[in-house]
């Protein structure tokens, strides 16, 4: 998997600051505007912005994707939330 580099952002819910994405299934995949995403700190659902930083993907967004990419999301965060580094990425405190 080759990481793309992206424009420097913060992640809405967890400050979590990045650079790069990774896409799970498409190595070759760059993201695009509305492409979804999530936190790797944090598992927050997010989508890239026109400008390819990350909002917070509103309820209603969310409500309105297929079943399947639903289950996906909540999978994936799922993962993130049970990994020892949940929560302490990019934290100041951390040395
Ligand atoms: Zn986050």
């Amino acid at each position: 998997m080759e990481r793309k580099r992206l424009p420097i952002s913060r992640c809405p819910s967890c400050n979590y600051q990045f650079d790069s994405a990774t896409a799970l299934e498409n190595p070759d995949a760059k993201p695009k505007p509305g492409d979804l995403s999530i936190c790797l700190n944090c598992g927050e659902w997010l989508t890239f912005a026109d400008d390819l930083t990350v909002r917070l993907l509103e309820s209603k967004e969310f409500q309105a994707l297929p079943h399947h990419i639903r289950k996906r999301l909540d999978f994936g965060r799922t993962l993130i939330r049970r990994q020892p580094w949940f929560g302490t990425l990019g934290r100041k405190d951390k040395k």
